[in-house]
């Protein structure tokens, strides 16, 4: 079933993915034969430049479809893995997979500028060298370090502070960008921004969520922004949902959007379709979504 993420099977699959949680003993066992078979999928969802929808790039979300259970949540299968110690193989499997999926979107469209986000656990980060697991995927995949964004949640941020420091240092040095995921969800978040090498600020989307109905939220989002401006990071919005909360927080400076407004999860083949018929003007005008009304 994960092979036919496309068409309208994948929205209802990422309503699913959310909602459906398994017994993780059960999970632990599951995990290792669903890297040994074509249970996984990566699906894509679209990241835009928030003030006319053009497509700056993609989001890497694994998905995991059990024979017996159907889709299961990625926080449940990444925490799975975690307990069982195969942070490594799974996050190893997703960032090879979405780097091959890139380097067929670029191959085919040369003048396209698509970043690669992929989404990485604490427990992998910490692992003995990551960087050099790292740097090895993109020589074998070809992928362009410049193009990859490795998304982190505060969380480990809480770790070992000089140990990730020189994590996140040894990445940038390949260069590979940081961002910062669910922003606003952790602890002391400001702090973080200045102490840690951090490219990109993806602020949560309860906030995004809220904000057209909480006053604060807004000025929340509003605060993210112009700080994360003043230290020199690039904005994204996450759960953008409705053309209210696109001008929302185009209006409080977010630079790029990700949201079922633009676009939902895809599958590979779905992304890849999607370019070759590109309803933009001009060449490299990729839009994903109608430009704001
Ligand atoms: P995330 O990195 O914050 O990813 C965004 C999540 O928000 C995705 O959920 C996406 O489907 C959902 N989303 C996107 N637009 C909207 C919207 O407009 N409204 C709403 N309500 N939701 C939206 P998903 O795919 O279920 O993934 C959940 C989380 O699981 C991710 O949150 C990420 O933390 C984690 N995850 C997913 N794939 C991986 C992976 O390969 N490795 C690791 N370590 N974590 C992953
Ligand atoms: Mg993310
Ligand atoms: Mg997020
Ligand atoms: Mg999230």
């Amino acid at each position: 079933q994960a092979k036919r993420l496309g068409g309208a099977t994948h929205q209802v699959l990422d309503l699913r993915a959310s909602r459906v949680g398994l017994a993780s003993d059960q999970l632990e066992a599951d995990v290792r034969a669903a890297l040994d078979t074509d249970q996984l999928a990566v699906a894509y969802q679209p990241i835009v430049r928030a003030a006319d929808g053009q497509l700056k790039g993609v989001e890497a979300l694994m998905r995991w479809t059990h024979p017996d259970r159907g889709p299961i949540s990625p926080h449940a299968a990444i925490a799975a893995a975690e307990r069982i110690g195969a942070i490594d193989s799974l996050g190893g499997w997703v960032l090879t997979r979405s780097c091959e999926d890139w380097l067929g979107w670029t191959t085919a469209h040369p003048d396209l500028a698509l970043d690669l986000s992929v989404n990485v656990s604490g427990r992998q980060l910490m692992a003995r060298d990551y960087p050099g697991t790292l740097e090895r995927v993109l020589d074998s995949t070809g992928m362009d370090p410049q193009a990859l964004v490795l998304e982190v949640t505060e969380g480990i941020l809480l770790e070992e502070s000089g140990r990730i420091v020189r994590t996140l240092a040894a990445i940038r040095d390949l260069g590979v960008r940081l961002a910062l995921d669910d922003f606003g969800t952790g602890f002391c978040s400001l702090t973080y921004l200045r102490r840690f090498p951090i490219d990109i600020v993806k602020i949560d989307q309860s906030f995004v969520a809220e904000m057209g109905t909480d006053p604060a939220s807004g000025a929340i989002v509003e605060a993210i922004a112009r700080l994360a401006h003043v230290l020199n990071l690039s904005v994204t919005a996450e759960g953008v949902e409705t053309e209210e909360q696109r001008a929302g927080v185009l209006d409080v400076g977010c630079d790029l959007a990700q949201g079922y407004l633009f676009a939902r999860p895809m599958a590979a083949a779905d992304l890849a379709a999607r370019l070759e018929r590109p309803d933009g003007v001009g060449a490299g005008a990729y839009r994903v979504a109608s430009p704001p009304r």
